[in-house]
């Protein structure tokens, strides 16, 4: 009886301190990750980059070849002309617009794939091993559905992506700045359209 108690108390106090540790590591408007979590975990990715990358030295030729065309990706994607969104139907219907696309995320990616809401209308998803056009493919997917959207009132809203592979080389910014100029790339190129930071200098359309 006396046990009971105890246990019962000593589980009220855990439960809350997960839903403390929990709430933490959340965006509280989106309830996707947030930036501070991606800090401390992009260290984590570049790891199991490194280790993998270690792991192909040790294997033959063909393990090799399969390791590499596996990789993680890291893609940014911020809302096009979100601005306009909020100047015209005000920071309401913007925030509203940012849950309704962070739940269209969470439907297109993988369970497994981390998503973060990197800070205001931007968002980063972390994807687990697949191959280039694995990831080609779930972005696209990300940007038709967001594009063929009918947001309450405010109607129809784009998105424009950046993405780069994770490689055993980077350092957590670079990691980023490469996805960010594929994303800057898509800013100026029409915007609603999904850029590989790899296709991008291999085609010459931008520096390495
Ligand atoms: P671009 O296509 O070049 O990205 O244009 P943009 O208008 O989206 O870009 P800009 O960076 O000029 O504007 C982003 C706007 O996002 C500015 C700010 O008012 C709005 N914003 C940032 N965070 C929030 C938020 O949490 N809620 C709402 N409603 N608006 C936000
Ligand atoms: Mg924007
Ligand atoms: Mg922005």
């Amino acid at each position: 009886e006396g046990n009971e108690k105890l246990v019962t108390g000593f589980l009220q106090v855990f439960r809350n301190y997960v839903r403390i540790l929990d709430e933490s590591e959340r965006d509280t408007l989106t309830g996707l990750l947030n930036r501070r979590t991606f800090d401390r975990n992009i260290g984590h990715l570049l790891s199991q980059a490194r280790m993998n990358a270690a792991m192909d030295g040790a294997q033959g030729k063909s393990r090799r070849e399969d390791i590499r065309a596996q990789s993680r990706w890291l893609a940014v994607l911020d809302v096009d002309h979100f601005k306009r969104v909020n100047d015209k139907f005000g920071h309401i219907y913007g925030d509203e617009v940012l849950i309704l696309l962070a739940g269209i995320m969470r439907k297109v990616f993988r369970e497994r794939d981390k998503l973060f809401r990197f800070g205001g209308e931007e968002f980063v998803a972390a994807l687990e091993p697949t191959d280039a056009q694995g990831a080609r493919t779930v972005l696209e997917r990300l940007r038709e559905t967001v594009a063929s959207y009918e947001f309450p009132q405010v109607g129809q809203v784009t998105i424009s992506i950046g993405y780069v592979r994770i490689s055993s080389q980077d350092v957590p910014a670079t990691v980023v700045g490469h996805a960010d100029e594929a994303l800057y790339y898509a800013k100026q190129h029409g915007r609603n359209q999904v850029c590989s930071y790899e296709a991008l200098v291999s085609e010459n359309k931008i520096a390495p």
